[in-house]
């Protein structure tokens, strides 16, 4: 049997049990970062035959109501890449698929990229030798973080390429048409800070001053929040509750359960170059994922890959 043949009836078998999975499901959430347009016509293509496609206004309906005919499915963006703005956005409005798009308030139109663009421009340029990992430099405050990204920048004479709209941040005149074009605009903090790395103050200020960066440029008030790399806890959704949000979402992969609320949703993450075959068999696996035992409060259960 040649290897497409394999692949074609793995996909076959895969997309029978996604359909039995589906049925009296409430839905998922996905968590994507920076899809250009072929790579979301290809998920959109994967996920369309089994899930309804919904905007944020009308997740609450949603959750709150019996699982319809199809299950739902709702795109989310992190990190606020400017090729959501360029390129991905109009796939979308093609596809009449609606998404919610997560912003870094502080990273907005910002000359420098995020830090893991930085270390992965270093690493390419350097190697990894002399460099610290991606999971050191997340254990640690994320203004230590950014002084300790500027001095490896400098040291090495190396920046992430801003030309690059997969690494460039949106600016706010772009947040702006896509708000008017129909897309929901959440916070995804002021500096991209793992929530749970940070003290309660610096969480709570990360929420609310992003929030009101939002309203400040002239957006809609911001009302669902993503926790930067899924990282979140049961106080820090209180804390997001109480600075006004109506919703927080994770990376916990799972579909949405009967005791999820709009409070704290898990999301399925997809490579920008997942298959087919890949996003149906990891949603598959997501369905399985609920009837596991011990769950991860922190929403960083990953049944396999990413
Ligand atoms: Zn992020």
């Amino acid at each position: 049997m040649s290897s497409s043949t394999f692949r074609d009836q793995a996909d076959a078998w895969v997309i029978r049990a996604l359909q039995l999975a589906a049925r009296g499901a409430r839905g998922i959430l996905i968590n994507n970062h920076k899809q250009n347009a072929q790579q979301i016509r290809t998920q959109v293509e994967a996920l369309a035959p089994f899930f309804t496609f919904i905007g944020y206004d009308d997740l609450k309906v949603r959750l709150n109501s019996t699982p319809g005919k199809k299950p739902f499915c709702l795109m989310t963006f992190d990190d606020g890449k400017a090729i959501n703005a360029t390129e991905t956005a109009s796939e979308l409005l093609r596809l009449g698929v609606p998404a919610v798009l997560y912003i870094v308030t502080g990273a907005m139109g910002s000359e420098k990229a995020f830090w893991f663009d930085r270390l992965t421009a270093l690493r390419t340029a350097v190697g990894t030798g002399a460099l610290p990992g991606y999971s050191e430099l997340e254990a640690i405050p994320w203004r230590v973080r950014e002084q300790t990204i500027n001095e490896l920048c400098n040291r090495f004479g190396v920046e992430a390429d801003l030309l690059d709209p997969t690494v460039r941040v949106m600016s706010w005149d772009e947040a702006t048409r896509l708000q008017r074009d129909g897309f929901e605009i959440g916070s995804h903090t002021v500096n991209h800070a793992l929530l749970t790395g940070e003290t309660p103050e610096e969480a709570r200020r990360q929420i609310e001053d992003s929030m009101k960066h939002i309203v400040q440029h002239g957006l809609r008030a911001c009302r669902t929040f993503a926790f930067p790399k899924g990282r979140s806890s049961h106080s820090l959704v209180e804390i997001a509750l109480s600075a006004g949000l109506e919703s927080t979402v994770s990376t916990a992969p799972t579909w949405v359960r009967k005791r999820d609320a709009l409070a704290s949703l898990p999301r399925l993450y997809f490579k920008e170059k997942a298959t087919d075959l890949h996003i149906h068999t990891k949603t598959l696996a997501a369905r399985a994922g609920c009837l596991l035992p011990n769950p991860n409060r922190e929403g960083r259960r990953y049944l396999f890959g990413t």
